[in-house]
């Protein structure tokens, strides 16, 4: 076994890698090992699809430096530069990196909540970035450590997935508090505010409309977009009126209807599946047909499979009410996606992975086999999970292939749009124009 922990993940002969790697890996995993990157490096003889939604281009050049994306297009239109690095890809597909718009980082080792910290952060932001997903939003639970690295990513050394954060997911009970919650929370900075207006199946009381009128109000007025968990198609329009800005999950408890599809429409708002969130809670009540999936277990760790093969605890799970009504409402979920999609909402893909036995990294390419299930084209998937998902959660510097743009992206053996699940073929990820070392696949 070449990585003791989940998900390492290494840059490619680097400038200062080698020495990291040789601390790290037994000297029989250092196959492939490159010497030293230049600094500009150009891709050629790829089929790129770009993220925005345009037609693949084929054969395509792109090239990097310092970080960023220099030239793009049809290999014929490109000049490379004399002294850049070459590699080709033999038709190898090119693709944004994954944008993940709802999920969470920092909190879980194993199946424990409760270990925030930079160093579990790092170790979640590499295995994320070896599947290929190259910015995460987390969407509440983020401390100290996560404004930090978010505030520190902008440079092209960066080896693991971007972060973005909301803060504390708030709670508030009323108006009065709901402003002070807001005003703290602010004074952090977040990317967006959250909340959640769920009664989880009637078992907790719900947020009020007068509080969470009072946290939106909030919110914009300090210029902070603000994103709601729902779970109620009526709630969930009460927001849109209160002016929620971003809709984290799937409409579970009814066919979504044309005021609903209205609303989302007239201020263009995004809304967020988390299809695999809804798997999650029932899952594990046998053993997954993913348990055998080699592209899953180069992620987990053996002592969380032992614990979720559990029969006991399948058993229990098979009892849980909640799990079986969570189930339930998944085909319901997948219909509401695929009418949104049709109606012109723009889908940002999102997991909520990050929760015990919410696979980060492994999620987000089986978050997208369930939206092809759910009836969406790769094409319309590949940009809900890349352009969509990043401007609607208003990242500008990633998400499209294209000049300026950081040099985020992801090289696949099979082409994604004959089938998204080729999105697991992954070769080789980069990150601000740094090819990260992926020992495990
Ligand atoms: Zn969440």
């Amino acid at each position: 076994m070449c990585a003791s922990g989940t998900g390492q993940l290494f840059r490619q002969g680097t400038r200062r890698a080698p020495l990291l790697i040789k601390n790290l890996l037994p000297l029989a995993c250092l196959f492939g090992l490159s010497t030293a990157q230049a600094q500009t490096v150009a891709l050629t003889d790829a089929r790129i699809i770009d993220g925005t939604g345009a037609a693949a281009i084929y054969p395509g050049t792109l090239i990097m430096d310092q970080g960023k994306i220099i030239a793009i297009g049809n290999t014929t239109d490109i000049q490379i530069p004399e002294d850049a690095q070459v590699i080709a890809l033999d038709g190898k597909t090119l693709m944004p990196g994954l944008v993940n718009a709802h999920g969470h980082a920092g909190g879980v080792r194993g199946l424990e909540s409760g270990h925030y910290s930079e160093e579990n952060l790092l170790r979640q932001l590499s295995l994320y970035a070896s599947y290929g997903v190259t910015s995460v939003v987390s969407l509440g639970d983020d401390e100290e450590a996560g404004f930090r690295l978010r505030d520190t990513q902008n440079h092209d050394d960066l080896e693991r997935a971007r972060l973005f954060v909301a803060g504390p997911v708030l709670n508030p009970t009323t108006a009065a508090q709901a402003l002070e919650m807001v005003d703290q929370t602010a004074a952090l900075k977040p990317d967006f505010i959250k909340i959640r207006v769920d009664d989880n199946l009637g078992r907790t009381p719900k947020m009020p409309a007068e509080v969470y009128q009072a946290v939106s109000a909030r919110a914009d007025s300090h210029g902070i977009p603000l994103s709601v968990h729902t779970y109620y198609q009526q709630d969930t329009k009460d927001l849109l009126r209160a002016g929620a800005d971003h809709v984290a999950h799937s409409i579970r408890d009814s066919h979504v209807d044309d005021e609903f599809i209205q609303l989302m429409r007239t201020r263009d708002i995004c809304y967020t599946p988390t299809l695999t969130r809804e798997l999650s809670t029932y899952v594990y009540e046998s053993e997954p047909t993913f348990f055998s999936d080699p592209f899953f277990l180069a992620g987990v760790e053996a002592d969380v499979l032992t614990t979720l093969r559990d029969p006991e605890r399948q058993q229990r799970m098979t009892q849980n009410a909640a799990a079986q009504q969570y189930k339930a409402a998944l085909p319901i979920a997948m219909t509401n996606l695929k009418t949104l999609s049709d109606a012109g909402v723009r889908i940002a893909m999102g997991t909520d992975s990050g929760p015990a036995a919410r696979f980060q990294g492994y999620f987000e390419h089986l978050e997208m086999w369930m939206m092809q299930d759910a009836g969406m084209t790769p094409m319309q998937i590949i940009k809900s999970a890349t352009a969509d998902a990043a401007a609607c959660m208003n990242l500008s510097d990633t998400g499209t292939l294209e000049t300026g743009k950081w040099a985020d992206l992801v090289v696949l053996g099979q082409n994604p749009l004959e089938d998204i699940r080729n999105t697991r073929s992954i070769k080789q990820v980069w990150i601000a124009g740094n090819q990260l070392r992926r020992p495990r696949f």
